[in-house]
C-alpha cells in the first residue's frame, strides 16, 4: 500500500522539458540560447538559472514572471519545474539526441530570420525534426531589423508591436507571412502568429522575436511552457527509478580520463550505480565512479563553470559521468542503470540491438 501511494504521489511529478533550438546558420541559435540563459539577469532573478552539463534550466519562476505582462492573452499556472535548454544548438547534435522511436528532446525551437526567411538548413531542420516526431515552435527572428522598427528592450513582442507605426506593423506582417508563415504552408504546416493560433495541435505558433534586444523571449518561453505542459504531460510524468539518458558527447576531464557528458531525460542517476551504455565495439557495462556538475555561482553570467561532485541527479539533468571503460561508448549511445548484474547483461542486449537498428535505419537515410 505504501508502495502505491508513493507511486501516486510521485507519479504526478513532471520533469521540465528538454528543448532543442535548431535553423539556418547565423539565423540566431546562439544569440537566442545565450538570450534565454540571460533571461533571470533581465527577471531580476539572478541564481536561479541552474547551469548543467550541456543545458541550462529555466526556472518555472522566471517564465512565469516574464510572462506576467501576458496574464490576459497566456493564461497559464506552471506546475513543470522549467524548461531544460540544450546548449548547443543545430542539428548535429540533435542527431545525438536519439531516443528509440523518436528523440530525447521533447520540443524544439526552430530560428528563422524574419528578414531572410528559409533557407537550406530551416529545411533540414523541419525535415528533422518530422522524422523523429518532435513538436516545435517557429521564433520569427529579428524583428528589430524590419525597417522602421524601434526596440523596446527586453518587452514582450505584443507589448513593443502596438507601439510601432502602422506601417511598420504592415512590414512586419509581410515579412512575417512571406518568409515564415508561407513558407511553412508550403512544407505541409498550417501555422500562425501565436496569439492567433486557436487550435495549438494543429497549427505551429510563430513567435516573432529579436533574440538581440530581448523582445517577443516572454512569449517564446511562455509558450513553449504552456505549451509543453498542456499536450506532453505523460510524456513529463517522472519516474524516481532507475536512470535513462543519452551521451551527448565524449569529453577529456583532466585528472579523471574520458568522461561521458550525458542528458538525463528519466529516473534517478547515483554515484556508484550500475550504467549500460553502447559503443562501437559492442555495449559497455561499468560502475559510476563520479558524477560533475558546475558549482552554483551568484554570478550567472561566468562561462566557464567549474565542476564539483554531486551524489545524485533527477530527469530532466545534463551531468557528466565519469566511469571506468566510458571511453569505449559513443556519442548518440542510450545508457541506462541497471539495478543488477542480471538486469545489466539484458540491457546490454537491448542496446545492443538499439545500436544495430539505428545503423540500419541511418545508413538507409
Ligand atoms: P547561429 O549561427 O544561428 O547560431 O547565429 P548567431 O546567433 O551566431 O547569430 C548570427 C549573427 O546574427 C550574429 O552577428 C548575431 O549578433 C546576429 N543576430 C542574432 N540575432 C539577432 C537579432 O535578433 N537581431 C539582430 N539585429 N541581429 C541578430
Amino acid at each position: 500500500m505504501a508502495g502505491e501511494a508513493r507511486e501516486q504521489s510521485t507519479g504526478k511529478r513532471l520533469r521540465q522539458p528538454i528543448v532543442v533550438v535548431l535553423g539556418h546558420v547565423d539565423h540566431g541559435k546562439t544569440t537566442l540560447l545565450d538570450r534565454i540563459r540571460g533571461t533571470a539577469v533581465t527577471a531580476k532573478e539572478p541564481g536561479l538559472i541552474t547551469q548543467h552539463v550541456g543545458a541550462s534550466v529555466v526556472p518555472a519562476s522566471v517564465i512565469e514572471k516574464l510572462a506576467e505582462p501576458l496574464k490576459k492573452l497566456i493564461p497559464f499556472k506552471l506546475i513543470i519545474p522549467g524548461l531544460l535548454f540544450i546548449d548547443t544548438p543545430g542539428h548535429e547534435l540533435f542527431t545525438n539526441l536519439r531516443r528509440r522511436g523518436g528523440s530525447v528532446a521533447d520540443f524544439a525551437i526552430l530560428v528563422v530570420d524574419i528578414n531572410e526567411g528559409f533557407q537550406p538548413q530551416t529545411y533540414e531542420s523541419i525535415e528533422i525534426l518530422k522524422q523523429r516526431r518532435v513538436p516545435f515552435i517557429v521564433a520569427a527572428n529579428k524583428i528589430d531589423k524590419i525597417p522602421g522598427w524601434k526596440s523596446n528592450p527586453n518587452t514582450p513582442f505584443i507589448v513593443s508591436y502596438r507601439k510601432q507605426p502602422q506601417w511598420v506593423q504592415e512590414e512586419l506582417e509581410r515579412r512575417l507571412w512571406d518568409n515564415v508563415i508561407a513558407k511553412l504552408y508550403e512544407v505541409g504546416f498550417q501555422a500562425d502568429r501565436f496569439d492567433r493560433v486557436k487550435d495549438f495541435t494543429r497549427t505551429v505558433a510563430v513567435i516573432p522575436i529579436s533574440a538581440k534586444t530581448g523582445e517577443g523571449i516572454a512569449e517564446l518561453l511562455a509558450v513553449l511552457a504552456g505549451l509543453a505542459q498542456r499536450y506532453l504531460q505523460n510524456r513529463l510524468r517522472f519516474a524516481e527509478g532507475p536512470a535513462k539518458g543519452v551521451i551527448l558527447e565524449l569529453r577529456e576531464q583532466p585528472g579523471l580520463g574520458t568522461a561521458a557528458d550525458v542528458i538525463i531525460y528519466d529516473g534517478v542517476l547515483k554515484r556508484g550505480d550500475l550504467i549500460v551504455t553502447g559503443g562501437l565495439e559492442g555495449p559497455v557495462i561499468t560502475r559510476v565512479r563520479a558524477l560533475l556538475m558546475p558549482k552554483p555561482l551568484q554570478e550567472i553570467r561566468v562561462a566557464k563553470r567549474e565542476l564539483e561532485p554531486v551524489d545524485e541527479v533527477y530527469a530532466a539533468a545534463g551531468v557528466r559521468v565519469v566511469a571506468p571503460d566510458i571511453e569505449k561508448a559513443v556519442a548518440g549511445a542510450p545508457i541506462y542503470v541497471a539495478t543488477s548484474e542480471e538486469e545489466a547483461k539484458q540491457l546490454a542486449e537491448k542496446i545492443r540491438r538499439e545500436i544495430e537498428a539505428l545503423r540500419i535505419k541511418t545508413e538507409a537515410e
